[in-house]
């Protein structure tokens, strides 16, 4: 991971940031008229087939993370780089001078990018044991009595050294919901442990090509007859309501917040690098 010293020269200016990315290889120059293209030096995105009469321009970040914005491809990364180290909302304002509400829409557009690279990323796989648990991530209304608001969240977690994990906010608890999510986020074959939530439907499951295993809560955290328990989805729970605000605890904002506690997880140490992989790996079209 990079530190602020070797970060503050790369990225002090937009040509030096867009040259650091060249140098990373997550741009790269763009080719016209079997030539590279050449930086035009007033503008530091643009670049210009060097050909005559061709001189077709184009912006080199062009469908990418720093692409589609107005803001300096080295704000951006700045941005970027303190979201990956953990820095508050104000800190990441403080420290790069843009408006509030550009810090919130840019940690959004952080989300949305590391969420990408969790996609088509199953977890599981014959015979791996896969903890499944719902919880409700719900924040208590004012002067409502009893009611709770919020959103329930389906999670997994493999039994395995890795824990590789997903969750992702559910519209309810039914058993074709669960069975849905459960089939899109987790590698047939798996052998899947829940509690006796009936939305956990062992033949519907063995269809999807799960083995299905149930603890009972009120028994305690470990089934006696079978030792099946969800320990580890449990503190998972934990986690990842310590890390996201109560205020996104919504259908709207949830998901973005999953993903993040998610990839810092499966990355962590290397937010960064792995951050720039995000940049170079996916496109906006
Ligand atoms: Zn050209």
């Amino acid at each position: 991971m990079s530190n602020i010293i070797e970060l503050a020269s790369q990225l002090s200016s937009q040509s030096n940031a867009i040259d650091f990315l060249i140098a990373n290889g997550v741009i790269s120059v763009p080719l016209c008229c079997e030539a590279p293209m050449r930086s035009d030096p007033k503008r530091p995105k643009i670049y210009i087939c060097c050909k005559y009469p061709c001189r077709k321009k184009k912006s080199i970040v062009k469908d990418t993370f720093c692409g589609n914005s107005n803001l300096p491809v080295n704000t951006i990364l700045l941005i970027a780089f303190l979201w990956c180290t953990g820095s508050t909302h104000s800190a990441i304002q403080q420290q790069t001078g843009v408006s509030k509400n550009t810090v919130t829409d840019w940690w959004q557009y952080c989300q949305e990018l590391v969420g990408m690279t969790l996609e088509n990323d199953k977890i599981g796989g014959p015979g791996i044991v896969v903890e499944i648990d719902e919880s409700k991530f719900g924040k208590r209304k004012y002067n409502s009595g009893k009611r709770v608001e919020g959103v329930w969240v389906l999670g997994g977690v493999e039994r395995t050294e890795e824990r590789r994990m997903f969750a992702i906010a559910v519209e309810d608890r039914r058993k074709d919901t669960l069975t849905k999510f459960i089939k899109r986020y987790v590698k047939s074959g798996s052998h899947i442990i829940t509690d006796c939530w009936r939305g956990y439907d062992t033949a519907a499951l063995a269809k999807i090509g799960m083995q299905h295993s149930t603890v009972n809560h009120t028994v305690g955290f470990k089934d006696p007859l079978t030792g099946a328990h969800t320990n580890s989805i449990e503190g998972n729970w934990r986690g990842f309501k310590q890390q996201i605000p109560t205020q996104h605890y919504n259908t709207l904002f949830v998901n973005g917040g999953l993903d993040e506690v998610t990839w810092r997880r499966l990355n962590k140490g290397n937010e960064w690098p792995k951050f720039l992989e995000a940049i170079r790996d996916i496109r906006y079209y």
